[in-house]
């Protein structure tokens, strides 16, 4: 038996990284999973992979989103993972960055929030699972200023969320890894004038002593796409506060 039988799953940025190690993740546990992204041709490494259904979709067109998902009847996991890194202080931003990151990081949420949402409420809940970061509200990141203030709105707004909805059974969390070992990470490593050494640096800075694994992050999008946490919520408030709004 699966800890998600019978779940139906719906995750943005599915192509690689962590949405990719979370599609299969949550498939292994028996949901079926809609994984979507904006690259086909990264989707097309999941096929095949049983329970994984994957759709081009573009986080960042409302229109699209709407369409997508209002063919979808039930949804019982919506998992919000689609982000960008923007690399530099606030003196290397532009409008038009604030304006990107904000776009696909934050107000993508609304968009599948807005659909979501009215689905879980008529069939008696759900779990909504939004992407932020340490570098948010945690924690000041060297050079993440813009991508900071987006994943801190993230956090903002999943408590928000989870006040708003708790009581139609809709738990509402998001997950704020380190740094993830995954192909968007060595891109910003290879873009550095020594990207050995660079890659080094970044690992050293690692407490543990490695980078955190797509996987590893998988395994927490599992537990809370599931229903285990409904009755361990009451005894780790705190992990799960953003549940209760708090
Ligand atoms: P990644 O950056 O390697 O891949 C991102 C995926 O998102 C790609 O498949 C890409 O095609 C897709 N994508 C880009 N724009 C899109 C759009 N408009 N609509 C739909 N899909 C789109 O993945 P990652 O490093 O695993 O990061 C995933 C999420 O995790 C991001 O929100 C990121 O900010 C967050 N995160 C990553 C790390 C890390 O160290 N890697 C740490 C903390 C948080």
């Amino acid at each position: 038996m699966g800890r998600l039988d019978g779940k139906v799953v719906v995750l943005s940025a599915a192509g690689q990284g962590i949405g990719r190690a979370s599609a299969v993740a949550m498939a292994k546990e028996g949901a079926k999973v809609y994984a979507t992204d904006i690259n086909g041709e990264l989707l097309k490494t999941l096929n095949g992979v049983q329970g994984i259904e994957t759709h081009v979709l573009d986080v960042t067109k409302t229109d699209d989103v709407k369409a997508f998902l209002s063919k979808i009847d039930r949804i019982d996991v919506l998992f919000n993972c689609a982000g960008f890194v923007f690399n530099g202080t606030i003196l290397d931003t532009e409008e038009k960055d604030w304006d990107f990151s904000f776009d696909l990081n934050v107000k993508s949420m609304w968009r599948t929030c807005k659909e979501v949402i009215p689905k879980m409420k008529k069939q008696g809940g759900g779990s909504i699972i939004n992407m932020s970061s340490v570098a948010s509200s945690k924690k000041g990141a060297p050079n993440r200023c813009v991508y900071g203030a987006t994943k801190a709105a993230v956090i903002g707004l999943t408590k928000a969320m989870a006040a708003d909805f708790v009581t139609d059974q809709i738990r509402c969390n998001c997950v704020c890894p380190g740094t993830v070992d995954t192909p968007s990470l060595q891109d910003r490593i290879n873009a550095l004038p020594d990207p050995t050494q660079a890659r080094k640096d970044f690992e050293s800075r690692q407490r543990i002593g490695r980078f955190c694994t797509a996987e590893e992050v998988a395994n927490l999008v599992v537990f809370l796409a599931s229903d285990e946490h409904v009755s361990a919520a009451t005894s780790a408030g705190d992990i799960l506060s953003t549940q209760h709004g708090r």
